[in-house]
């Protein structure tokens, strides 16, 4: 785990109801942020939530099978 993985992981620690905006790759694992990450997801005025998600974490988009991109190449070109 690098830096920054690392203070993701501390961040979802305090605010544990933003994980449901973390996915992973069940494949490789890799974790990111949905695409449909709104860009205010509080009612708090000036919350930074969307900020830190976006500073720890890459988006990451996953497919029906909850893949990501790039090992569902790997699988599409093994098959
Ligand atoms: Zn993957």
């Amino acid at each position: 785990m690098n830096n920054r993985e690392k203070n993701g992981e501390e961040f979802l620690r305090k605010f544990p109801k933003f994980r449901k905006w973390i996915v992973e790759c069940k494949i490789c694992h890799k974790r990111g942020y949905r695409l449909d990450l709104p860009s205010k997801i509080t009612n708090v005025d000036g919350s930074l939530e969307v900020y830190f998600i976006k500073k720890y974490f890459n988006p990451l988009s996953l497919d029906e099978d909850k893949i990501c991109e790039c090992c569902s190449k790997v699988l599409k070109r093994v098959k």
